[in-house]
């Protein structure tokens, strides 16, 4: 067993490192305020490679190991967990549909696009559709050599600025997961419209919207996969995409442990500093031993998957372990802050509300459970 990471992975960790502190660090909080990403951070983030991760070189991509993609989404959410996410779906759910599904033909067009910072949304979600994804109404109208979309989409990352989106829909009339289809849509398409935008919690750098699809008119060469694959698409989407996921949780965890003990080192109280005092260093042993419990799983998880392995269970005891111990990380580490925690002059009580929603989307922590439990029984 090998726990050195390669120098190509080392790499990309400390190139991102040094991106997020110099370009995400002095304005996250200011993002975050303003619940806006300006877009000259895009254009420096396409620069860096960081929409062009996970897909072939041949296409404009980096052609990254799943490793080296946690380890870049880990280092962007530790200093702007509302950017990460956007180059997480973007990579993920966005972009591998297309790199594994589409036509060769299709890819050629499309993904050097995706690369250069053309962003990509994933919609599956529906306002009665989220855990039981299969329920989605979003219907595909065979028309000729097309489909035709109408539907509405729910809490669409990067939906405000995508160029492109993989929509999931279902021919007319049909119930079930049997009958859902994988779509590439362009946002500038006729009757493609954002219908509104969510003013979230947290990530609020990242727009979180509903997209409206009105007699959308989709070729039959922008299916992705065949007829009735789509709801297997989305969830060996979302299987890689949970990886990324408690990766993001995990860069979020680890600034709250660098903000406690950097707090509870010049903070005093009763004479000495809260850094002194065994309870607060019994709180930061057990961040860093839950942080890092947290990593060797999203690592495995990521290891499987780049070993062509099964890793759909892992993945998932990776995402619910890494977020809920992030979640309990946040909490310490706001409480170490005391009051000064629970103001916006310092970080944690971003990180504290970034936190949250790793928890819920890409398949909540129940989900994930019991995704582990059926691998389980199934196994016995
Ligand atoms: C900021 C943000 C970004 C998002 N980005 C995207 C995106 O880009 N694309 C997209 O398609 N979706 C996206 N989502 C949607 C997200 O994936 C869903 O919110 C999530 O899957 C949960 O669905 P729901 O909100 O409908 O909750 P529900 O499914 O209604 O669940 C509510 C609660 O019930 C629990 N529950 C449900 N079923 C069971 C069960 N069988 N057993 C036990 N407990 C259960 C859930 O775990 C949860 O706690 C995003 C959501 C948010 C908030």
């Amino acid at each position: 067993m090998d726990f050195e990471l390669t120098e190509n992975q080392r790499m990309m960790r400390d190139m991102t490192r040094d991106f997020a502190a110099r370009e995400l660090a002095p304005i996250a909080q200011e993002m975050d305020e303003e619940g806006h990403l300006p877009d000259d951070v895009l254009t420096k983030m396409a620069g860096a490679g960081f929409f062009a991760l996970s897909y072939p070189e041949k296409h404009g991509g980096l052609g990254l190991d799943t490793t080296s993609y946690g380890l870049v989404i880990e280092e962007l959410s530790r200093q702007a967990a509302g950017v990460a996410i956007m180059a997480m779906v973007h990579n993920s759910v966005g972009c591998y549909p297309v790199a594994s599904f589409a036509s060769e033909e299709v890819q050629a067009k499309v993904l050097p696009r995706m690369a250069a910072g053309e962003l990509a949304g994933f919609c599956i979600s529906e306002a009665g559709a989220g855990s039981d994804a299969a329920a989605l109404r979003c219907n595909a109208r065979r028309d000729g050599d097309h489909y035709v979309l109408d539907g509405e989409k729910m809490w669409v990352t990067n939906g405000a600025r995508a160029a492109f989106y993989v929509v999931l829909a279902r021919t007319p009339g049909t119930t079930g997961h049997r009958d859902i289809h994988a779509f590439l849509v362009e946002a500038g398409q006729d009757g493609v419209t954002v219908a509104k935008k969510e003013d979230k919690l947290g990530l609020r750098a990242s727009d979180t919207v509903v997209i409206s699809l009105e007699g959308v008119r989709v070729p039959e060469a922008h299916r992705l996969g065949d007829e009735g694959e789509g709801f297997k698409i989305a969830m060996q989407a979302l299987d890689g995409g949970r990886i990324g996921v408690a990766f993001q949780a995990l860069g979020i965890a680890r600034g709250c442990l660098d903000e406690a003990i950097g707090f509870a080192r010049q903070r005093e109280a009763f004479g000495a500093t809260l850094a002194d005092q065994p309870v607060i260093q019994h709180k930061l042993a057990d961040m860093a031993t839950e942080l890092d419990a947290g990593r060797l799983l999203a690592l495995r998880a990521a290891w499987l998957k780049d070993s062509g392995r099964p890793f759909t269970r892992e993945a998932a005891m990776a995402k619910l372990f890494a977020t809920e111990a992030a979640g309990r990380i946040a909490d310490e580490a706001l409480q170490i802050h005391g009051g000064y925690g629970y103001v916006k002059e310092y970080p944690v009580e971003r990180y504290y509300r970034d936190v949250r929603i790793t928890r819920i989307y890409e398949g909540a922590s129940e989900i994930q459970r019991l995704v582990i439990a059926r691998s389980l029984l199934r196994e016995q």
